[in-house]
């Protein structure tokens, strides 16, 4: 694999964290991520515990030409945070969350999870907008967008940034703010990791409290088309407090269903209300009556609690493949689209997946940071899970045919929803200017593409 033990040797001397080769113990805890399709061998890893760990990590990628992968959560489905043979800048040591309760503001190392991060904030009563699933982590969320159950109401992770550390491909640390260099602080919005490596962000947090109206409501499959046609028009009606997405999926053993219903196709209806209890149950009334509701879960639960409700579902090591985009609408060939896809699943963990966008991260300029697709009512995300190697060609199959199908509805796609699909694909999360305005930063903070383990934004 061709680095020297002595270069080796020289990194450990005063590196706070650890510094693992192939042979050595954590070795293979370190490279492993969520996606079990990526088996990857770095042929050096180094487990960061403070921003002088990651330059000096940077450098020693850089001086001896390696690869480098970036793992902050190690959640992204494209494996990008782990490489074959070069070195892999591992974060998620570095797990230290700072609020400051008076001014609602937190301060999170770049390797936190979302569960650290709603752990430390809970305490004060706040939240920081990011994802739905706890072990997610906030790196490579925020850098490329972050929304979630409080997104519509307080805006997206990035919306919410008010300045981040990060180490340069120059091996510098600078920081980022709309005063200080505010065009990295504009492409780290949205750009992913292609700019440096960020060790520290700060965010505003939302006054929430600790307990919040949620659950899942159950409808039945078999009225999936009109439901649907309800649904669709009768969510974008709904003020911003409340945010109600949409999975289409085999029921989990979920106590409050009946037991018959388990492992049958259903329509899952998780929602969150921020506002007073009575006008949040009233505005749900109309969901609950549409049809047959099979399980009601709702309640006011723990916002921890509803964080992590999902984890169980997509728990590390399976076999995933995503494939999605955004839609403009949810018309009725798309629905008769979403029906066959969800009789011909190829297992019961994947999911047809539909989060409610818009809000207040639609009233944000699509040029003031770059995450542009802020007008999309609805995003397809198709979440393709199994277990057994033998099942990729077919999972792989379905998604890509699924994805195929509703093309002529979508318009853009999330970043981090994206597989390696491709140069010209990674365009397509972004607009030509904010694409163009991407690549000039690129040039500048990164113009040999050291960081290009990610979506990557070629400087050319
Ligand atoms: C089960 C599941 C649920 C999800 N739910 C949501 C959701 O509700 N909302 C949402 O917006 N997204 C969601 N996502 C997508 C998620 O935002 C991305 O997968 C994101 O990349 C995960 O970040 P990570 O740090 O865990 O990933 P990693 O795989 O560690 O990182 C992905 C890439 O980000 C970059 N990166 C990560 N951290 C840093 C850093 N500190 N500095 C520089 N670069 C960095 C690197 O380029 C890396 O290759 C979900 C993903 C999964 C698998």
């Amino acid at each position: 694999m061709g680095i020297k033990a002595d270069k080796t040797n020289e990194l450990k001397k005063g590196f706070e964290g650890h510094v693992l080769l192939p042979d050595e113990p954590g070795y293979h805890e370190a490279r492993a991520i969520w996606n079990g399709m990526f088996d990857k061998k770095p042929a050096i890893i180094t487990r960061c515990i403070t921003t002088v760990d990651v330059v000096r990590a940077v450098n020693f990628g850089r001086d001896n030409n390696l690869l480098i992968a970036v793992k902050g959560g190690g959640h992204n489905s494209a494996g990008t945070a782990v490489c074959d043979d070069g070195l892999m800048i591992d974060l998620s040591l570095m797990q230290k969350v700072d609020v400051n309760a008076a001014n609602r503001t937190v301060k999170v190392q770049g390797g936190c999870l979302l569960s650290t991060v709603d752990k430390e904030t809970q305490k004060h009563g706040l939240a920081i907008s990011g994802g739905i699933v706890s072990h997610t982590g906030v790196g490579g969320l925020t850098l490329g967008g972050g929304f979630g159950w409080i997104s519509r109401k307080h805006g997206l992770s990035v919306d919410n940034l008010i300045s981040a550390e990060i180490v340069t491909a120059e091996g510098k640390i600078v920081n980022a703010s709309v005063t200080e260099n505010p065009d990295l602080f504009w492409a780290i919005r949205g750009g992913g990791g292609n700019f440096g490596i960020v060790t520290s962000f700060e965010f505003n947090a939302a006054k929430i409290g600790n307990e919040v109206l949620c659950g899942p409501i159950v409808k039945k499959f078999e009225n999936m088309k009109a439901y649907i046609q309800f649904h669709k028009d009768y969510i974008r009606t709904m003020p911003d407090e409340m945010t109600i997405w949409m999975v289409i999926r085999h029921a989990p053993p979920l106590p409050f269903l009946p037991k018959d219903v388990h492992g049958k196709l259903v329509i899952l209806l998780p929602f969150v209300w921020l506002g007073d209890y009575e006008t949040g149950q009233k505005l749900l009334q109309p969901i609950r009556d549409f049809g047959e509701t099979l399980g009601d879960g709702s309640g006011m639960h723990p916002w921890v609690g509803w964080q992590s409700a999902f984890d169980g579902l997509v728990s590390h090591g399976a076999r995933n493949y995503w494939k999605s985009h955004h839609l403009k609408d949810l018309s009725d060939e798309c629905i008769d689209i979403f029906q066959s896809y969800a009789l011909s699943m190829p297992t019961e963990e994947c999911e047809i997946f539909i989060p409610h966008m818009e809000g207040a991260p639609s009233r944000i300029a699509p040029n003031a940071t770059a995450f542009p697709h802020r007008n999309t009512p609805f995003v397809l995300n198709i979440h393709t899970r199994w277990q057994k190697v033998e099942d990729d060609a077919k999972a792989k199959q379905w998604a890509g045919d699924f994805h195929k199908a509703t093309e002529p509805f979508s318009q853009g796609v999330y970043v981090n929803f994206l597989s390696d699909e491709g140069a010209d694909r990674v365009k397509q999360a972004y607009t030509g200017e904010v694409w163009e305005k991407l690549v000039r930063c690129k040039r500048k903070w990164d113009p040999k593409n050291l960081f290009k383990m990610n979506q990557n934004i070629n400087p050319g």
